[in-house]
């Protein structure tokens, strides 16, 4: 989106057209059936508009950030990856997730006891809860608990405290910008326990290869080891969207979950993305991806 658009000025002819610098070239599209609201809140521009054929659409500045349609694949991967990484994931901590889809995934999980949430942007919730239901119903879970507030001052009082640590953010421009920067991962370690995961968006392999690089070398250096996975997610920019994993624990293998579901435990928790076979795969990557992640 350029300096001074909205939102409203992506749609022209019935179509949202993504248009952002961050994939300059290229541009996804939508056709929209109708806008539901436009606000511009204390932090971003929020839409929500009804697609034709994608369900219910959350846009923030510009930049899609989830449809019913396909938030599935998303939510489901960057929730489970990581709380099935660890033998014993009671009580996690989310940053950003505004929809709420990443609360269900990890409300669900039966090892989970609870879930602390903080988003900046209440705007975010109650416009989710009023056009997601099905992503914000995480909201409603018992063992939910709400904080609506900056990530990093939370976790300056949040200390050796949680097993996984997710962090759901939105592009790095915009309020989300710092939750890239390295202040925000050295937060993290500090407010996971001694053996604790942290999982965050890990953007896109053909589109930000190097900023991905440079996350990975920084995680490396700051935990016992990292990892990048990936995933299709069709309303994605390139249809893909990547995952970092990072362990506190040197014996963590990504590659290999330590929680395993039966057949019964999948169709109960509702899983139509994940599965065992999904997690081990999903580090598998191109050969050249690897190539520059190896800085060769
Ligand atoms: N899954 C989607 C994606 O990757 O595009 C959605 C991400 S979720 C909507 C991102 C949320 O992070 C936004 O609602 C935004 O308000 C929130 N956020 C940005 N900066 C934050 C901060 N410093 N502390 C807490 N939440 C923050």
């Amino acid at each position: 989106m350029e300096q001074g658009q909205t939102n409203s000025d992506l749609i022209s002819n019935g179509w949202f057209m993504e248009k952002n610098k961050q994939w300059s070239g290229q541009a996804f599209s939508l056709e929209v059936e109708k806008v539901l609201e436009v606000k511009q809140s204390e932090f971003q521009d929020i839409m929500v508009f009804q697609s034709k054929n994608h369900g219910n659409v959350l846009v923030l500045d510009g930049v899609i950030q989830c449809t019913e349609f396909d938030e599935y694949c998303y939510q489901e991967m960057l929730a489970h990856l990581a709380l099935n990484s660890h033998p014993n994931p009671e009580k996690v901590l989310i940053i950003g997730g505004g929809d709420g889809g990443i609360a269900r995934e990890c409300a669900k999980h039966p090892k989970v006891k609870s879930v602390t949430q903080c988003e900046i942007d209440g705007d975010v919730v109650a416009l989710s809860k009023k056009y997601l239901p099905s992503m914000a119903s995480g909201f409603e879970s018992p063992k939910m608990n709400l904080n609506i507030g900056d990530g990093f001052a939370f976790m300056e009082k949040h200390q050796n405290e949680f097993d996984i640590v997710i962090s759901d953010t939105s592009d790095p421009v915009g309020p989300a910008e710092r939750l890239f920067s390295e202040n925000y991962y050295k937060l993290v370690h500090a407010a996971l326990k001694e053996d604790g995961i942290l999982s965050v968006q890990g953007e896109c392999m053909f589109l930000h290869a190097n900023l991905i690089r440079n996350l990975l070398d920084f995680c490396n250096g700051l935990f016992a080891k990292a990892a990048y996975a990936t995933s299709y997610v069709p309303t994605y920019p390139c249809g893909q969207i990547g995952y970092v994993l990072a362990s506190k624990n040197a014996h963590t293998n990504f590659k290999k979950p330590a929680i395993v579901f039966n057949e019964d435990e999948k169709e109960k928790i509702g899983f139509r993305y994940y599965d065992e076979e999904i997690h081990e795969n999903a580090f598998v990557l191109p050969r050249a991806f690897k190539k520059i992640l190896a800085g060769t």
